[in-house]
């Protein structure tokens, strides 16, 4: 993995010594929180406004809630205001209706009403307990935008949906994408992952993408033939780094500096997507919530960048990330305290 002067110097340096740095000014925050394999990430705005992506597993006496409340209180808030359904698994909104019962939450968003999913035959009381519990509920489609709140005088937060329901927004140029050339296409996915809402994050010059479990094909669609994507700072790998997802023609467009991958100690984190990724040129870390404890070292990130390096059950240690107004961010791994720091693609 390779580590650029810039960032092996700013690590030494310290967060308070970046240049133009304001000793306990506001920051974006978003918290990565191991549910094991599922996916819950917690946004949290410089004005204290919270977005949560996903809400992990239902069961295990209430874990994924728990969690996630440890993220809240480490964020300093005490709600929910706004929180997105990726797509209807169990991994991503099993654990809602728990979170519900145990803290306020706003308004819920999701790519539209279902009532059967074919891949599951527990959807339909799975989704009882989700209905009931989103009293205020919103379908996103590609094109729809959350409004967030900028702290007074701070810079505006901007979050597009870029695919939801299978489809993607239109593409804002005609010029072809070069990253194209060589692109493949996968068997169709008739699942809800290829129906899962991407999004892309704005907060001055930092940008983060996160699309659930968005497959192959439609990553495809995003990137090609004409580009709907702009590069990344920060790129939640899809699908808990599965290779049905993370095409690398989406990757190589998205271009991230950083990735994070939510993935279990035994699902997602696949050799071929950990490869991929550190073929990106522009890449300087990926970071994992787990060690994929079924590959070898070697198709690992570095323990320093990895979360949870066993099966330990209690441990649910998190990556956090933090953001500066002119867009640097810092990166924490929650088990070892270690903090890096990267500024922002030029
Ligand atoms: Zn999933």
């Amino acid at each position: 993995m390779r580590v650029s002067v810039l960032t092996a110097t700013l690590v030494c340096a310290g967060w308070s010594a970046l240049a133009g740095a304001q000793p306990g000014a506001p920051t974006l925050d978003i918290y990565y929180v191991d549910v094991e394999g599922g996916a819950a990430t917690l946004i949290v705005t410089p004005a204290r406004e919270s977005l949560l992506v996903d809400a992990g597993w239902p069961g295990h006496d209430g874990r994924d809630a728990t969690r996630i409340q440890a993220a809240m209180k480490a964020a300093g808030i005490t709600r929910i205001d706004h929180l997105v359904v990726s797509h209807y698994h169990v991994d991503h909104f099993g654990g809602v209706p728990a979170l519900a019962a145990a803290v306020p939450i706003g308004r819920f968003y999701d790519h539209g009403p279902m009532t059967a999913l074919a891949e599951d035959a527990g959807f339909p009381d799975r989704n009882s307990a989700y209905v009931a519990a989103a009293r205020e509920r919103r379908t996103l489609g590609p094109g729809d935008a959350i409004a967030l709140r900028p702290a007074p005088g701070g810079t505006p937060i901007t979050l597009d949906v870029l695919a939801a329901s299978g489809a993607v927004v239109a593409s804002a140029s005609s010029a072809p994408n070069a990253a194209c050339e060589g692109v493949t296409r996968k068997e169709p996915d008739a699942s809800d992952n290829a129906r899962s809402i991407a999004f892309r994050l704005q907060y001055g010059a930092f940008d983060f993408f996160d699309a659930g479990d968005l497959t192959w094909n439609v990553e495809a669609q995003l990137a090609c033939p004409s580009s709907r994507l702009a590069p990344v700072d920060l790129y939640q790998v899809t699908h808990h780094g599965l290779d049905s997802s993370n095409n690398p023609v989406l990757l190589r467009t998205l271009a991230p500096v950083v990735a994070i991958m939510n993935n279990g100690a035994r699902k997602g984190g696949s050799a071929a997507v950990v490869r991929d990724l550190r073929a990106l040129p522009t890449l300087q870390a990926l970071y994992q919530v787990h060690r994929n404890v079924a590959t070898s070292v070697d198709d690992n990130t570095a323990p320093a960048l990895t979360a949870n390096l066993d099966e330990t059950p209690d441990a649910g240690h998190m990556i956090s990330v933090h953001v500066r107004a002119d867009g640097a961010f810092e990166v924490v791994n929650h088990r070892t305290g270690e903090r890096r720091t990267f500024a922002s693609r030029p």
